[in-house]
């Protein structure tokens, strides 16, 4: 954060200093009203520390409004609430937006370019990616897990400083109008986006809508004289044609000849890991990813995109790739265990795209041993879920996994029937009621060799089976 004093905030946030005590007439420059708040923003009192600001939310279960007191014990230099606290506290109709409009303030004041990046999948991992290139730049701060929306983004922005050279941030997109309010808070000069994808076809109602969302990032960019730079998915047609929806000077990344930024020669080796050659208008190296499935050419071409637009050659960003590991975790995370079953975590989410993703790479690890996919619903698919539901089991079953094991309700069980509908599948697709039952299942088949894709929708918290298989060894 931007150093300011208690008054400077009250006026950026538009809310009025409560409960502070009077100047002491001796001293009138030790008005508290001029005590410097450092940061960063924190809405838990326990990372509260000297010099933070403490954001007070009601939560469905706790109120932090009841933390304030502590907070201010741990040493935090103001408080943003909506009520009275008991401490000195700024007060403010709304704290949500209060952050957005202190975070608006702060990025105006730094130094740092702002990339920002939106898509149905990937984002997390792409931006995990962004920072890593970039750190090599430069001073970088990126939005830690998946703090995607209108608080975490201010969260992220707030950890930046004087010193910051990048700022990455992740946008989620709820709904139409939802990033073009979070650009709007951090206005980004480089906006990447990365697919559009089937996640939240139901909640959106339609891939156009989902698009016109998505898009909202390039509209917000500056014109292409201002700096402003649109990287864009050349394999996507619908990300393809934000194109003609922003005035910044368009990059284009994927395997299409088109491409700005592009794969040549990807294939996945047998470990599941990708390689490519990355060709850059400046140059071409060989990538070995560290990071396991094909999706993961994409995400790394549109980080190489960024980085390559801020002046990072080539063979450093292949060399950057190449080392790159999972920052966030349940993404693919790969662990062999001590008697030879390897468990891939892929229990973070779901959507039918990332299902496909992993599952392909889950058939390529084989090697001799068996293949599990253990999966659960798909969440957010609306009229498509039983469709896309029993395509996935099909999936399954043409992709030559071993055996799937779906987990939960009627959503899973249609993903066993696709598989047994395929044709030639019997007792390689089981149906189970939840995850104790999937752990006790995988407990008494699983033998060395074996390789167990573990993979949901968030909700269902799938990742507590690939958690205690690797803690059965
Ligand atoms: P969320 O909307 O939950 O924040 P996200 O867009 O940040 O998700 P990630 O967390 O990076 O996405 O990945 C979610 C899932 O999608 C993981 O299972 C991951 O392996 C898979 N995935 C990542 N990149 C892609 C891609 N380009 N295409 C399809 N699936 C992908
Ligand atoms: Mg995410």
């Amino acid at each position: 954060m931007i150093p300011l004093s208690i008054a400077e905030l009250a006026a950026v946030v538009d809310g009025k200093p409560h409960g502070l005590p009077a100047a002491p007439d001796t001293d009138p420059g030790a008005d508290p009203l001029n005590a410097p708040v450092t940061g960063p923003a924190v809405i838990d009192s326990r990372e509260a520390a000297p010099g933070v600001l403490f954001a007070a939310f009601e939560g469905e279960r706790v109120d932090g409004h009841d933390y304030a007191a502590a907070a201010v014990e741990a040493g935090a230099a103001a408080v943003l609430a909506t009520r009275p606290v008991g401490v000195p506290a700024v007060l403010v109709d709304d704290v949500t937006a209060a952050l957005g409009a202190l975070a608006r303030h702060t990025v105006r004041e730094l130094g740092a370019t702002l990339v920002a990046l939106t898509g149905s999948s990937g984002k997390t991992s792409t931006k995990d990616l962004i920072a890593q290139l970039l750190r090599e730049l430069g001073p970088t701060v990126w939005t830690p897990g998946s703090l995607n929306n209108e608080i975490g983004l201010p969260l992220t922005a707030l950890r930046a400083d004087a010193g910051t050279r990048h700022l990455v941030l992740e946008m989620g997109a709820r709904g139409v109008g939802h990033i073009r309010y979070l650009a709007e808070l951090t206005p980004p000069r480089i906006g990447v986006v990365l697919n559009v994808g089937t996640a939240h076809v139901g909640e959106f109602g339609g891939q156009d809508r989902i698009a016109q969302a998505k898009g909202e990032l390039v509209e917000a960019l500056p014109a292409a004289d201002e700096g402003g730079v649109a990287v864009l998915n050349a394999d996507d047609p619908l990300v393809r044609a934000m194109a003609a929806r922003t005035r910044a000077r368009v990059v284009l990344f994927g395997e299409s000849g088109e491409a700005d930024i592009r794969a040549e020669e990807a294939r996945l080796g047998s470990d599941g890991r990708p390689s490519f050659t990355l060709c850059t208008p400046t140059g071409r190296s060989g990538v070995t990813m560290r990071l396991y499935g094909e999706h993961h050419v994409s995400n790394a071409l549109a980080a190489a995109a960024v980085a390559h637009e801020l002046g990072m050659p080539a063979t450093q960003i292949a060399e950057a790739l190449s080392s790159a590991g999972p920052l966030s975790r349940w993404r693919m995370e790969v662990t062999e265990r001590a008697d030879g079953v390897t468990i891939v975590n892929d229990a973070y989410n779901a959507n039918p795209d990332s299902m496909r993703a992993a599952l392909k790479t889950l058939a390529t690890m084989g090697h001799g041993g068996r293949t599990w996919a253990v999966l659960g619903r798909m969440a957010e698919l609306g009229d498509d879920s039983q469709a896309e539901h029993d395509a996935i089991g099909r999936l399954a079953v043409r992709l030559n996994v071993s055996k799937l094991v779906s987990v939960g309700g009627l959503e899973a069980a249609w993903l066993d029937m696709g598989a047994k509908n395929e044709g030639s599948w019997g007792e390689e697709s089981v149906h189970v009621s939840d995850a104790q039952a999937a752990l006790e299942l995988l407990r008494d088949e699983l033998r060395s060799g074996d390789v167990v894709l573990v993979k949901a929708s968030r909700a269902v918290g799938l990742e507590r089976v690939a958690i205690d298989l690797l803690g059965d060894t």
